[in-house]
């Protein structure tokens, strides 16, 4: 097996270290500058709480494998997790309406979950003041992991294997020859390797400078506080007994030390740690500052009133990982092969990501969808050392917060803005951010257009990030036209000798068409799974635009590249912008625009042409995300200006109007397009996904396709019509059947066009067909909804097609 060097016996070290061993690759070497197993990193000094329920179904699967695996360990006789449970409370209504929430996310993701009353609160958890809350939800199956023992028996089963642990050697540089990576340097000495992997925990971007890499992260000091002996708990003859709990309200979290209680506080002001001062400091402790804990502390009285009687001992500000999106990284470095990261893990994740990590080396890809932990996926300005620090310091404000999912990112804000964004603000644009992209939600100016519709009231938590004003744009769309900003949709320009050949190569669809044309298409990964859709058009015949979703496309396209410089791949999306324009009157708008004939015999659906419009040279492609006549169009950022100001102009009398991100999506669901990476993942194939018609098996091979049809397809992607018009519901929900929980919604939105609410969902295929009643949990209550034929809207697609 490969010779495998692991820089960090931490945690996910020795998580990582055990299972590459038990996937057959012995041949390990763990390689630590601190001593072993306490080796002096943030899992030396974290308490170890393991709360499985989250908004990510990746986080969620990582820590329930957390549980399940350290659950049946031991370290000499003693158990490495004790399951006593975790309990978040509420003390004031809004957090009681989300643990309702989280309790639908924890339905989702199959982890056990219950809302308990006050009284069951304080039966639970006897230092707590049932009058002090609201409620709560209780998980029975999450606890307390020991991070050094549960490292260490880890460990111990890797070296069992054929694994070697080092302590005090500190790596001093990556070496690499041939282009890979070929072992490190340390204070003892050099150790050959043909993988490296850094699980330095947050010395990660040090570490990973040593190879070039940036590694997007920012060590911030959070306060872990243990009192005296509690009076209440004389004569604890456990170290743990009542669950973990949490009191976000309060930025707070507990645990108990047999007769002592631990306290760990995000209340207090962010504290970031600089690259001088972590390699300052052997360790990740910092001395704890009383000041900022004193809020913490008048808290936990009211909450746990049994405190008074003691006082706080010792504390620390123990430093761990924040990421700009709150996400671990894993992957391996773009430019030097054989170099891996596996950094920003919480304990809580470090069994399902080591996992991953090694099916992904071992295997050659995880099992499970990592997207949103890929180390590649930030573009290059999300990369900067403000931003890293800005964003991670802001995941480290709101890691409690009641944080809604359109919420977007408040700080380094504006930072990348098309060229028509100063229009867009003149139209009273509500701006939200993605992938460091300022994107308009709706525009206050078409507010008129919502006057007199008749429309649902929604409720609060719905309401937020939506106007009426979203409904107005959407059926401006389908009753004349509108213009829509998809500038940050990711466009990669594939050109050579060899472009063809490899876009066969990688996609479901077959590309092999004349120039002018236009295809949808699917990346599928070696086992079938879907890794993203493109549309890719054929400008040349050697020259092709593909509409992508993201760098990692980029990345799948490099990797599958020839080295014999036969194609060349470039990201164009910095300096290009794109408008769609999309309805029924488009032609209209575009015609006078332009000296080239737009007709549709002259330029039909899914067809590319080079036009000039209104003196501005674009790449126009006759397709619809919104499911009307019209045209993405494609310019220099520079002329893009002038792009928008023409077609607004030639619009003014037929009713066009700028279209923002929240009307183009009900749009598509209303289609039934769907979004890769909320809708479908890797997880899914193109016959669950209901994309099957952008499969050509008969045009050759392709990745993906043999593993395809071993596939058992045995769930689908649903439409789901909310039967009640005054409901909704935003995706992640929990689906039922006749009660049971059967799948989980995906996107939703309302459909201005059909008046109704839609939610697309997983299901087995078994009760996934029209017809099925099914009910969707909403804070709580279901929400009776109905599986619909789709598209809802125009099925036969002549509205696109005339
Ligand atoms: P680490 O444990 O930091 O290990 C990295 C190792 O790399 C270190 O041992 C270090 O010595 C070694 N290393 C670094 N540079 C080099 C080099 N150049 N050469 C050789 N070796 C090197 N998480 C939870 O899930 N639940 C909690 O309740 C929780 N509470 C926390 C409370 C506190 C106070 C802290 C500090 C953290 C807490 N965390 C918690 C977070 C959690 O501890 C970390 O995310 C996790 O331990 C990181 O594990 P790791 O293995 O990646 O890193």
């Amino acid at each position: 097996s490969p010779r495998v060097v692991v820089i960090g016996a931490g945690i996910v070290g020795c998580s990582l270290a055990d299972e590459l061993t038990a996937r057959g690759w012995t041949d390990v070497t763990v390689l630590d500058r601190g001593p072993l197993f306490a080796a002096g990193g943030s899992s030396s000094h974290a308490p170890g709480l393991v709360f499985q329920t989250n908004p990510s179904k990746m986080l969620a699967e990582f820590a329930r494998y957390t549980v399940a695996k350290l659950g049946g360990l031991e370290l000499d006789g003693e158990p490495v997790f004790r399951p006593v449970g975790g309990l978040e409370v509420a003390t004031t209504p809004e957090r009681w309406a989300d643990l309702a929430r989280r309790h639908g996310l924890a339905t989702s993701w199959g982890i056990g979950a219950r809302l308990v009353d006050p009284g069951e609160c304080a039966r639970l958890h006897p230092l707590l003041d049932p009058a002090a809350v609201l409620g709560g939800l209780h998980v029975p199956s999450d606890g307390l992991a020991h991070a050094v023992p549960a490292g260490e028996a880890q460990a111990r089963r890797a070296i069992d294997r054929g694994a070697r642990f080092l302590a005090r050697h500190r790596v001093t540089g990556v070496a690499q020859e041939h282009g890979r990576v070929s072992g490190v340097h340390t204070d003892s000495g050099f150790v050959p390797a043909d993988v490296v992997v850094c699980a330095a925990g947050f010395w990660g971007p040090d570490v990973g400078a040593l190879a070039g890499l940036t590694v997007p992260l920012q060590p911030l000091a959070h306060q872990y506080a243990t009192t005296a002996p509690v009076p209440a708990l004389a004569g604890a003859t456990r170290e743990i007994s009542a669950p973990i709990l949490r009191h976000q309200d309060a930025d707070l979290y507990y645990r108990e030390h047999g007769d002592r209680i631990g306290i760990g506080s995000y209340g207090h002001r962010p504290m970031p740690v600089t690259a001088a001062e972590t390699e300052a400091h052997e360790n990740s402790c910092l001395p704890f500052t009383p000041d900022d804990f004193a809020d913490a502390w008048k808290q936990s009285l009211a909450l746990l009133p049994g405190l008074a009687g003691t006082e706080v001992s010792a504390g620390i500000n123990g430093v761990f990982s924040f990421t700009p999106d709150g996400m671990p990284l894993l992957g391996e470095h773009r430019d030097l092969p054989g170099f891996w990261v596996a950094e920003a893990v919480w304990v809580t994740h470090s069994a399902g990501v080591a996992r991953v990590l090694a099916e992904w080396l071992v295997e050659g890809q995880p099992r499970t969808d990592v997207h949103e932990c890929d180390l590649h996926r930030f573009t290059d300005v999300q990369l900067s050392p403000e931003y890293v620090a800005g964003r991670g310091a802001q995941q480290f404000v709101e890691v409690y917060d009641v944080v809604h999912p359109l919420d977007p990112p408040a700080v380094l804000r504006p930072l990348r803005t098309s060229p028509f964004h100063p229009r867009q603000q003149e139209l009273g644009a509500v701006f939200t951010e993605a992938g460091g992209w300022e994107r308009p939600l709706w525009f206050e100016a078409n507010a008129p257009l919502a006057e007199g519709l008749d429309l649902p009231e929604r409720d609060p938590w719905a309401a937020r990030w939506w106007s009426p004003t979203v409904a107005a744009e959407a059926l401006a769309t389908r009753r004349h036209a509108a213009l829509y900003d998809i500038t940050p949709l990711t466009r990669i320009e594939v050109t050579g000798p060899g472009a063809l050949g490899l876009l066969q190569r990688l996609t479901t669809n077959d590309v092999a068409k004349p120039a002018g044309r236009v295809t949808y298409t699917l990346l599928l990964d070696a086992a079938g799974g879907i890794r993203s859709d493109l549309t890719v058009a054929r400008l040349g015949e050697q020259r092709f635009q593909v509409g992508a979703n993201g760098p990692l496309d980029l990345d799948w396209f490099r990797q599958h590249a020839p080295d014999d410089g036969s194609v060349e791949l470039r990201d164009t999306t910095a300096g290009t912008c794109g408008l769609g324009l999309w309805g029924p009157r488009a032609r209209d708008v575009l015609q006078p625009l332009t000296t080239s004939d737009v007709s549709h015999e002259a330029f039909g659906y899914f067809r590319a042409r080079e036009l000039s419009v209104g003196g501005v040279p674009v790449t126009a492609l006759r397709v619809s995300y919104v499911g009307e006549l019209g045209w993405e169009l494609y310019t220099d950022a520079a002329a893009g200006l002038r792009l928008w100001d023409q077609l607004r102009d030639a619009g003014q009398r037929h009713g066009l109007v700028a279209g923002g991100r929240r009307a183009f999506d009900s749009l598509r669901l209303e289609k039934g397009y769907r979004a890769w990476g909320v809708d479908m993942s890797t997880e899914h194939d193109p016959v669950e996904a209901g994309l099957s018609f952008a499969v050509r098996p008969g045009k050759g091979d392709f990745v993906g396709r043999a593993a395809l049809e071993r596939r058992p397809h045995d769930r689908r992607l649903a439409c789901l019509v909310l039967d009640d018009p005054a409901t909704t519901v935003l995706g992640r929900e929990p689906v039922r059947v006749g009660g049971t929980p059967v799948g989980h919604v995906t996107s939703a939105g309302f459909g201005a066009t059909v008046g109704r609410s839609i939610a697309y969902a997983w299901l087995p295929a078994s009760v996934a067909g029209p017809g099925t009643a099914v009910t969707v949990d909403w804070f709580g209550e279901p929400v009776a909804a109905t599986v619909a034929a789709e598209p809802l809207v125009d099925p036969s697609g002549a509205r696109m097609r005339c």
